[in-house]
């Protein structure tokens, strides 16, 4: 299973908007995100980064806009039918379920069978680093542990899109560092395409292909991490990315 199932997918997402009244919490924004790249949000607190990050994973309507996964349009589809896998801030595991309960989830809701569920737990906790800790309740793991399970239940049904929204701010610094490696070099892996909202520069920097810096809910700059510090488009830039150093 070294081969991803299925393979990486680009996202295009053309002047996306979502109003809260008359607050513009994203702003017409449009970029393509390349199949199989990792690509990061960043911006400061309220910039509308996680905003848009709900918008594509469906727990939140645009207000006008497109988003579609190779070509197809998704803003009508459901969470569940836009094969998108998320991990979330504080990871949401359920506390009252095992390991391996909580990463069979999604694979429950998608109706496989015992025994690919089984077999699909044991290889993801294998990934993650945790194999044998399926019996393990959610409420005796480190935060370090818990970030691998939420990772490992947001990549158990192999989605075509995996989205993180700040999956290591909970972590001290030096775990944080570990992660940054170690969540990158899955995704080099499983060669999925990867979005992940962050406010702290360095992450963006360590891991990131492209990073999208967002400043009151518009896309400032969307580059590489060399280009973005050497070419920053302008003073808000060139003084976030700055604070990194
Ligand atoms: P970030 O993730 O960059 O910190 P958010 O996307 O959470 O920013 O928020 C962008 C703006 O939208 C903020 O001003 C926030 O207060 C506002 N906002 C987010 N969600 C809601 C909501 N459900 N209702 C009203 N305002 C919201």
């Amino acid at each position: 299973m070294n081969q991803p199932a299925t393979p990486a997918l680009p996202v295009q997402i053309q002047q996306l908007s979502k109003h809260f009244g008359s607050l513009r919490a994203v702003e017409d924004v449009s970029f393509d995100i390349r199949a199989g790249e990792f690509l990061t949000l960043l911006g400061p607190s309220g910039s509308g980064k996680t905003t848009l990050l709900m918008m594509i994973a469906g727990f939140s309507r645009p207000t006008r806009g497109s988003i579609r996964i190779a070509d197809q349009e998704i803003v009508h589809l459901p969470p569940h039918k836009r094969n998108i896998g998320m991990v979330f801030q504080n990871y949401a595991l359920f506390p009252h379920m095992s390991v391996g309960e909580n990463i069979a989830y999604p694979l429950r809701l998608r109706k496989r069978g015992k025994a690919e569920i089984e077999e699909r737990v044991r290889h993801v906790l294998d990934l993650v680093q945790l194999g044998g800790y399926q019996d393990r309740k959610v409420s005796q793991l480190s935060g370090g542990q818990r970030q691998r399970i939420a990772l490992a239940r947001a990549i158990v049904f192999e989605p075509r899109i995996l989205l993180m929204d700040e999956p290591l701010s909970a972590l001290d610094k030096q775990l944080r560092e570990t992660m940054q490696i170690e969540i990158r070099k899955l995704h080099d892996r499983l060669g999925m395409t990867t979005i992940s909202v962050t406010h702290d520069q360095r992450e963006a920097l360590t891991m990131s292909d492209r990073i999208a810096v967002f400043s009151h809910g518009r896309l400032a700059q969307i580059a590489s991490p060399s280009d973005l510090y050497e070419k920053p488009a302008n003073r808000f830039i060139a003084a976030f990315i700055g604070e990194s150093a």
